[in-house]
């Protein structure tokens, strides 16, 4: 077994609020695993927007916080309660608490062992990202191979926006991508999208029911939320999936429930972990997802790969809409 250190490098937040408070520090306690954990030397890390609400205080957390929620690497020990499925030295991904930091002890019910075929790199890009576009394609919106349905996503050559727009366009679905830019709309037309409309210069609800005929759009994934929710319910078609995936403008306000039935819309608001609660469902959907990724299907678009000590421009990009695909951290 390869010698554990005593401290480690990581990323601390002491209390809420801006880029400044990500604290890049190189002696860090490490954790030791408890019962039925694993100790992961993390070699890439993913950066999500859900980071930034932890960090700015959006969404609850203890305090002092090591944040982030995904890193791929290799096993350096486990606590003796762990079954021999996980050997030191396998190359994991997790999904699970404190990915900032170059040793994490993670739940052994939260590890995914790595084909040989997926890289350390991949695992990091794809996990969070991929795994939320494929179950909330297959559970929310229920979309199987062959779809002819209108689906706009938001954000399209965005992280979770990317993986969408690649995996709809594949199932056969009419795709319009919003972005904020000529050069990400461009982006995700180059990963699918048959149509894309720039959020920031168009008026997006007349130019969906241009697109589509007056119609409007059966399918809607938004991560945008508080700035898109209403024109949202304005471009749905009648009996159409309203799927709120996030909230990078900040949160939905509460609203009239009376308003879906105009359209009688059905409205989401799902988590992965929802989508992901057992370890079947975990495995179930990680094998499709790397199995597509290893057809070539589907690929991994990577933004930056940053170091960790870099972590506060990471997260100023990510906010400040200047990037598209996935952000790594590096170790
Ligand atoms: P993205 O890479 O998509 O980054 C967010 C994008 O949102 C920006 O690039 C920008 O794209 C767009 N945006 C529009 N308005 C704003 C604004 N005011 N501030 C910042 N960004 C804005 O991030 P992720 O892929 O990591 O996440 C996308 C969404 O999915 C997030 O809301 C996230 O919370 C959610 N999510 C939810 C999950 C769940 O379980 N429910 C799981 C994973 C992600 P543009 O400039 O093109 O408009």
């Amino acid at each position: 077994m390869p010698p554990i250190p005593k401290t480690m490098t990581g990323v601390v937040i002491d209390s809420p609020g801006g880029v400044e408070v990500l604290k890049y520090k190189t002696d860090l306690p490490v954790p030791e695993p408890k019962e039925g954990e694993v100790l992961v030397k993390n070699e890439f890390i993913g950066i999500n927007f859900i980071d930034t609400y932890f960090r700015t205080g959006l969404y609850k957390a203890p305090y002092p916080l090591v944040t982030g929620k995904e890193a791929a690497g290799t096993v350096l020990t486990a606590h003796s309660s762990v079954s021999s499925s996980f050997p030191v030295g396998s190359r994991v991904a997790y999904l699970a608490d404190h990915a900032y930091a170059s040793l994490t002890a993670v739940p052994a019910a939260k590890l995914i062992r790595l084909p040989d075929g997926i890289s350390n790199l991949q695992a990091a890009s794809a996990l969070l990202q991929g795994l939320t576009a494929l179950t909330f394609i297959r559970e929310a919106a229920e979309i199987t191979e062959g779809d002819g349905r209108w689906c706009l996503v938001h954000a399209a050559a965005g992280g979770v926006g990317t993986w969408l727009v690649q995996m709809l366009s594949a199932l056969g679905c009419k795709v319009i991508g919003t972005a904020g830019s000529v050069e990400k709309c461009e982006l995700a037309k180059k990963n699918g999208a048959g149509w894309t409309i720039n959020s920031r210069e168009e008026d997006v609800v007349a130019k969906v029911k241009e697109i589509t005929e007056g119609k409007g759009v059966d399918v809607i994934f938004d991560g945008v939320g508080k700035a898109t929710f209403d024109s949202d319910l304005e471009m749905i078609a009648r009996k159409g999936t309203l799927i709120m995936v996030g909230n990078a403008s900040g949160a939905v306000p509460p609203f009239d429930i009376l308003r879906l039935g105009a359209k009688n819309v059905k409205l989401l608001r799902p988590m992965l972990s929802g989508y992901l609660a057992t370890r079947e469902e975990t495995e179930k959907y990680s094998k499709e997802l790397f199995d597509m990724l290893q057809s070539g299907k589907i690929e991994v678009k990577i933004h930056e790969i940053y170091e960790l000590k870099d972590v506060a421009r990471a997260h100023s990009d990510l906010e400040g809409r200047k990037t598209t695909g996935k952000l790594i951290l590096k170790l």
